[in-house]
């Protein structure tokens, strides 16, 4: 059971995707994503994930303003 978030960073417009896989975590990310007064800290994911999932930061933005980021965030291959 996995699904696939896609966003568009705010600051560089790139795409980028992040696998969720689990039903624990895909649940937890669809009650967020329904429930606009859901905390985005009360997600069972490392910082970074939890921004890129509220905010669409791609990986490079992410590590410039953050001063971290996640491999786990990965860029969308145009083209294919
Ligand atoms: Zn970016």
């Amino acid at each position: 059971m996995e699904a696939d978030i896609i966003n568009s960073c705010p600051l560089c417009q790139k795409k980028s995707h992040l696998l969720i896989k689990g039903k624990e975590h895909l649940d937890a990310v669809e009650h967020y994503l329904k429930h606009r007064h859901a905390f985005v800290q009360d997600l069972p994911f490392d910082a970074p994930v939890r921004e890129f999932i509220k905010s669409g930061f791609c990986h490079d933005c992410m590590d410039m303003i953050f001063g971290k980021t996640s491999d786990e965030i990965k860029y969308v291959q145009e083209g294919k």
